[in-house]
């Protein structure tokens, strides 16, 4: 049972004098309260900026605008606000305004490889559907900061259609990936009419949830959402946890109802500077992620957005962030850690080398602790060319009901059955030569 600490007891009683448990338990309340403007954060924390610094903070809202949940806020220890990294990751800084030239307001175009509103279709298998423009609170991190507050509304039903539309006129996807803003700001009647809809197309397999409320308004997790959501399995979700001080009791129980519906749970952490960028912050997240179920699954280098320059970090610090997990703690609380190519390449995974030297029979590997191994491949192993026959292979693994796409990149050249030697930039001058030659 989540506690109504005397810091919370205070800030509800501050927002309404009549405040009870029972209001502080209640999601809406917490979104009708939120934290909106700087007097209104200053009155209720009893942190006071000096004069010079507040006119600037306003600039900056005036730029990336505010919104804390009542619950956030309370999380914040108002004695050394400035280093604490639920304050840095909900207020405002002031740094937010230095844009700098390598940053791009969409930098994973996101819009560029949009089929149609709503969708952003870049794997072969999958799509990300932007049912939600809302969010319970604005992460001063968000990589999506462009369109943070532009317009908080929910996308009509004509609207989710069109998204609905492309995902059952394209039989490759068999994943629907349900992002936003965040989806659990919907009502549950309206998630439940998306989630059947979803659920009517045979093709699509998997849905999967993206969702900070755990976070930043665990309150959302009610039983209803949950015996909601048990009805439209497999549902996955992913979460958003940085830091170990945001796991708190009433986060805990939002976990809890969540993993015990049965739905796998994820998280996605974003590696920022000052805030978790620390081997040992990060290996107590960890665990206390799978303490409560959830299975950390990527670590973000944080994205080229304007205005998160100073939340930015080298990637030699999530290298050296993994080199401190793997081996050193389960296997499992070990998320892959990503880089997602500007550009919209999608997700790039960065971990640390192992494989030191490779001759024709051996590999030379290190391990976690710098002891450095051979392993002895095989004398006789003998290599089927797979020309994709699968009637006359030896394995046992029809494919015959499956989708069969083409291989594209490094499986490509890997392949028997593609006769691809290299891939070539679309601008290589040298092809083009051969092009304007005549040549092959
Ligand atoms: C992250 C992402 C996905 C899902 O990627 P996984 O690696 O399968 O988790 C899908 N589409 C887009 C556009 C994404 O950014």
């Amino acid at each position: 049972m989540a506690i109504f600490t005397a810091n919370q007891q205070k800030i509800a009683n501050k927002i309404d004098s009549s405040s009870e448990l029972s209001n502080w338990r209640d999601w809406k309340w917490h979104l009708k309260h939120s934290i909106k403007t700087i007097d209104k954060f200053e009155e209720l924390t009893g942190i006071k900026f000096p004069e010079d610094e507040k006119k600037q903070l306003e600039e900056t809202q005036g730029k990336f605008p505010l919104s804390i949940t009542p619950y956030y806020l309370s999380l914040i220890k108002k004695e050394n606000f400035r280093k604490d990294p639920v304050y840095k990751q909900s207020f405002l800084d002031n740094k937010e305004l230095n844009v700098t030239q390598y940053e791009m307001g969409d930098p994973l175009s996101e819009d560029t490889d949009s089929p149609v509103p709503g969708i952003t279709h870049r794997y072969p298998d999958r799509v990300l559907f932007h049912v939600s423009n809302v969010c319970a609170m604005y992460c001063r991190h968000c990589t999506r900061k462009r369109k943070v507050g532009d317009t908080d509304f929910v996308p009509g039903k004509s609207q989710v259609e069109i998204g609905l539309d492309y995902i059952r006129q394209t039989p490759q996807v068999r994943d629907v990936l349900l992002s936003g803003g965040d989806p659990f700001l919907l009502s549950d009647d309206y998630l439940d009419w998306i989630l059947t809809e979803l659920r009517k197309i045979d093709h699509v397999e998997v849905i999967r949830i993206g969702t900070r409320t755990p976070v930043v308004l665990p309150y959302r997790i009610t039983d209803d959402l949950v015996n909601m959501l048990k009805k439209h399995h497999p549902v996955w979700i992913n979460t958003h946890f940085n830091h170990p001080r945001e796991i708190t009791s009433s986060s805990k129980e939002a976990l809890r109802k969540l993993a015990d519906a049965g739905i796998p749970l994820g998280n996605q952490s974003v590696l920022l500077a000052d805030l978790n960028d620390c081997p040992r912050i990060m290996k107590d997240l960890v665990h206390k992620l799978v303490a409560n179920r959830v299975r950390p699954y990527y670590l973000y280098q944080c994205d080229l957005s304007e205005g998160l320059s100073h939340f930015r970090t080298p990637v030699g610090k999530g290298i050296e962030i993994i080199e401190s997990l793997i081996g050193h703690t389960s296997g499992f609380a070990v998320p892959t850690y990503v880089i997602d190519a500007p550009g919209g390449g999608g997700k790039i995974p960065v971990m640390p080398n192992y494989i030191i030297s490779w001759s024709t029979n051996r590999v030379i590997l290190r391990n976690y602790e710098g002891v450095i191994t051979s392993y002895k491949e095989p004398d006789h192993y003998e290599a089927t060319t797979c020309d994709r026959n699968c009637d006359e292979c030896n394995l046992e693994l029809d494919l015959r009901e499956g989708y069969e796409e083409n291989a594209i990149g490094i499986e490509k050249l890997l392949s028997d059955y593609d006769q691809a030697i290299s891939l070539v930039p679309s601008d290589n001058e040298r092809f083009q030569r051969r092009d304007d030659n005549g040549q092959e």
